[in-house]
């Protein structure tokens, strides 16, 4: 069985060891050594210097003996900012900063769970399924961590991410993708008081191709926004450039495509009309998953919490995260909640009481076959 009072000690520390992104390094070395000494075969990575952060992805995997498929368990070590010197204050049974950092329970309180999980079952000499660890860098702001993992090293096919918002118990098993596009509409400057009839303003052949595009909500699992449109020019200059960034989300996988270039075609369609030219690019921040709610990992899973004396909940989530990557990668992966709150800002909190059912809900997945 887990230890409490370890439970609650380790993730006191594991916050107060700075790890914002592209600054992992520290934490990840204690990783590495806390998976070697928990007797898992452990693997670093270059991801790294690939996208200029100091630190790197982490592997473990551990041996079983139990049947059953391997199953990977995830968390990322990069916390948003201001995620440096984070004093965590415990009270009531709620974990919290002292006001001035984040907490960093996003997505320490996964890693806690994960790490208690192997300690109980270590010092117990419990026997449990094969089962792998992946500890990413940079998931947040673009999941850059996730997208530079070498795959070919994780054998399982099925994981959970620990990592959400929401109460242990709660299941994420299907989240958009989402498309990013960067256009820029070049026209031809021209003065506007001598000589208007020689430009193609840039503004207007992009206001021509906005509005007639279908934007907001798309259907029920599409969206699409335009966040940005620029040109700043004086006013006796029929301006030549304007630029427009715009995001497309979607559960499904061709929906997603189809608006993105209906929004290009769009924008296209006004060029060619008024003689200017598009110069457009889009950039795939993630891609969608959809996991079967009766399929064998969510069914598993289910079982587990329902065995805690919790009551699955099983919801479509709303944004990206590594579980998204790992799903286009071959892997069937969920989401979990871990019981973090408001994260993303200095009013972050956790209840003690979810760290421990994290580790719990960990440890059985483990060793449940
Ligand atoms: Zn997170």
């Amino acid at each position: 069985m887990i230890n409490k009072q370890r439970v609650l000690d380790t993730f006191l520390e594991l916050v107060q060891i700075d790890s914002e992104t592209l600054n992992e390094k520290n934490f990840a070395d204690r990783m590495v050594k806390e998976l070697e000494a928990l007797g898992g075969v452990v693997t670093t990575d270059e991801a790294g210097k690939a996208i200029g952060s100091n630190g790197y992805n982490v592997y473990a995997s551990f041996e079983g003996t139990i049947p059953g498929d391997s199953m990977l368990f995830s968390c990322h070590m990069d916390t948003v900012k201001p995620g440096n010197g984070i004093k965590p204050v415990v009270a009531d049974g709620v974990v919290r900063s002292e006001g001035d950092t984040i907490l960093a329970s996003d997505d320490k309180s996964g890693i806690t769970g994960i790490l208690e999980a192997i300690k109980a079952i270590k010092e117990n000499g419990v026997a449990h399924r094969s089962f792998e660890v992946i500890f990413t860098i940079a998931e947040e702001g673009g999941l850059r961590g996730a997208k530079n993992l070498d795959y070919s090293r994780i054998k399982s096919k099925k994981a959970v991410a620990l990592d959400s918002s929401g109460n242990v118990g709660k299941i994420i098993n299907q989240a958009p993708g989402q498309n990013k596009i960067y256009a820029t509409v070049v026209g031809k400057t021209a003065h506007a008081g001598l000589a208007p009839e020689e430009g193609i303003s840039a503004i207007q052949v992009a206001a021509h191709g906005i509005a007639k595009m279908n934007l907001l909500r798309i259907d029920a699992e599409t969206t699409c926004n335009i966040g940005t449109i620029e040109a700043k020019n004086a006013t006796n200059i029929v301006p030549g450039t304007c630029d427009i960034i715009a995001e497309v989300r979607s559960r499904d996988y061709d929906k997603l495509q189809a608006q993105t270039k209906h929004i290009v075609d769009s924008l296209q369609a006004a060029c060619d009309e008024f003689g200017a030219t598009l110069d457009c690019k889009v950039d795939t921040a993630y891609i969608s998953y959809n996991v079967n709610t009766e399929g064998e990992l969510v069914k598993y899973i289910c079982e587990n919490i329902k065995d805690m004396g919790l009551e699955p909940n099983i919801v479509p989530g709303g944004g990206g995260s590594d579980a998204n990557i790992m799903n286009r990668n071959g892997i069937e992966a969920v989401v979990l909640g871990t019981g973090m709150s408001k994260v993303h800002t200095t009013n972050e909190f956790i209840e003690v009481k979810q760290l421990e059912n994290t580790a719990e809900l960990c440890y059985r997945l483990m060793t449940k076959a």
